[in-house]
């Protein structure tokens, strides 16, 4: 018997669910990624961080599977499609395709001559909409489609309220989540025993180099990001000793106070129940920065949760009456925005991090999210397109989240009243201005006193650091008090509708 696993956002060869199935329940189980032109078709660069980290990680997970297979003394798995076992050339690896996924797909297993097609669930509306595609093309062939729990902790449904409704809100969805997590869902899938089962590659089966797909190299490996399954074990391995201080650490940008590890477990190169075990071993002993940290996987299970049960988020927000708030256009606020030029260093240097690495702290997007839909009053859409472009762990789940909670259009939203103060944020959590000096070189001698908030200083003293507002650094692009005042009456109907 023969299956397929369909690789996605799993790139990992141990505790990995479907992979874990396929190999108890099949004697050959091949392993496959595509690199789906319906999603790379409309990139809008040729350089883009994400395809070289998926790119490094499937190959890096294609050499694991042949190591794996080795030492799982695999026996060779016959040609495709002749049900001969223990034929042809030893080892496992990853069957790589350029084209349509849903359609690659199913010729795949057709051609190698599958029972079943097996994958880990994805929540995105357009990536059910796929695997709906996939299913139907499967049956027509007398192939079966399975899809598993693997990238949360708890699935969509097993965390509802008493009535049985899913949650809205983070607070009483953690507590629930908290409860019910137990040693099955922390406990590995252990792939490894069953590893004798990978197949062999079809014959004249390579990796298309990343010039193949069209795609250059980025800045990935001058930033030192580490990639793959290694990398995110040497990220773990570097978090677990400050894991203590995250409630402590993490809201402070200057500090090494975070993981790190979201673009691991956006791509699967890390498994969230190792994650959450270690995490989940030291809150039990009463780790503050451990269950702080432990929340924060429950806040990612939260919006895939979310997702799944309110799909119309991805272009309305969660709560109806809040579509009926009027943004502006603003067409030169916005590029001001997007060039990180707005004259508030915080912002500006949160959205630098952004373009330079792929990576914003997330004090930050909280702050330039609220900058851009209470300071600026533009569309929370704008933003949350601009993130999903440029952010190296992107997840719509989160993204979308993130984005109507700074909105307050979401749900457990920030009340619309509530409006961050970009250079109060600025001062509380960047004091010494040690963030803003790393990506805002042009302000780096103002004095930390007036680091969050240049254009209140003297002519004089700004002569005196080099700064001439601008020409070097930018004047504020809007006034906060008075765009405060216009955001309370943007949203004041809600209030009258209350
Ligand atoms: P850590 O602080 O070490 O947290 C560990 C993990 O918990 C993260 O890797 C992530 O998987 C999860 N997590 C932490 N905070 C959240 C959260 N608020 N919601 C959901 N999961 C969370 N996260 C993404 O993974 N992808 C996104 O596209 C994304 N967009 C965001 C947009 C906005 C406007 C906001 C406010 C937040 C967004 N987040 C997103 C959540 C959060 O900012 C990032 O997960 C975090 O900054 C990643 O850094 P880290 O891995 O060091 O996190």
């Amino acid at each position: 018997s023969s299956a397929l696993v369909w690789l996605r956002r799993d790139l990992r060869c141990h505790d990995q669910a479907a992979l874990y199935h396929a190999l108890r329940r099949f004697e050959r189980v091949y392993c496959a990624f595509v690199f789906d032109t319906d999603i790379l078709d409309v990139l809008p660069r040729r350089e883009d961080r994400r395809v070289e980290f998926i790119h490094a990680s499937v190959t890096e997970l294609h050499e694991a599977f042949q190591a794996m297979a080795l030492n799982g003394g695999a026996p060779g798995s016959g040609a495709p499609g002749s049900g001969t076992p223990g034929v042809g050339a030893p080892g496992g690896g990853v069957i790589v395709r350029v084209g349509s996924a849903a359609r690659c797909i199913v010729e795949l297993a057709q051609s190698l001559g599958v029972q079943e097609v097996l994958t880990n669930r994805d929540y995105e509306p357009q990536a059910v909409e796929r695997d709906q595609r996939v299913k139907q093309g499967l049956r027509a062939l007398g192939i079966a489609f399975s899809d598993y729990k693997d990238q949360v902790l708890q699935d969509r449904d097993e965390v509802l309220t008493q009535q049985g409704h899913p949650y809205s809100v983070f607070t009483p969805y953690k507590r629930a989540w908290l409860q019910k997590l137990d040693d099955f869902q922390l406990k590995p899938y252990p792939v490894e025993r069953y590893a004798h089962h990978l197949a062999a590659l079809p014959p004249g089966e390579s990796i298309p180099s990343l010039e193949d797909l069209g795609f250059k190299t980025t800045n990935l490996k001058q930033l030192r990001i580490p990639l793959g399954m290694k990398g995110a074990q040497q990220l773990l391995q570097d978090f677990l000793p400050r894991m203590h201080s995250y409630d402590e650490d993490r809201d402070f940008p200057g500090r090494k106070g975070v993981s790190y590890l979201s673009v691991h477990l956006r791509f699967g190169t890390v498994s969230i129940r190792q994650l959450a075990a270690l995490a989940q071993e030291r809150a039990l002993q009463g780790d503050p920065g451990a269950s702080t940290w432990l929340s924060e996987l429950a806040w990612r299970d939260f919006y895939f949760m979310i997702l799944h049960h309110h799909p119309h988020v991805v272009t309305q927000s969660f709560r109806p009456a809040y579509d009926r708030v009027a943004w502006d256009e603003a067409p030169e606020l916005w590029q001001a925005w997007c060039d990180a030029q707005t004259g508030y260093p915080l912002v500006d240097a949160a959205m630098r991090q952004l373009h330079q690495t792929g990576y914003m702290h997330n004090r930050l997007r909280m702050v330039v999210a609220s900058f851009l839909t209470k300071d600026l009053g533009i569309d929370w859409r704008r933003g949350e397109r601009h993130f999903a472009e440029h952010l190296n762990d992107y997840d719509l789940s989160a993204n979308n989240g993130g984005w109507q909670w700074a909105a307050s259009t979401g749900c457990d939203a920030q009340p619309w009243f509530r409006i961050f103060n970009p250079v109060t944020q600025s001062q509380r959590f960047d004091p010494d201005g040690r963030f803003i000096r790393k990506y805002v070189p042009e302000l780096a001698k103002v004095p930390d006193k007036h680091i969050h908030f240049p254009a209140g200083m003297k002519p004089a003293e700004l002569q005196a650091c080099g700064v001439h507002l601008g020409q070097t650094y930018p004047e504020p692009i809007v006034d906060h008090a008075k765009a405060r005042q216009r955001t309370l009456m943007r949203f004041h109907f809600l209030s009258e509708d209350a």
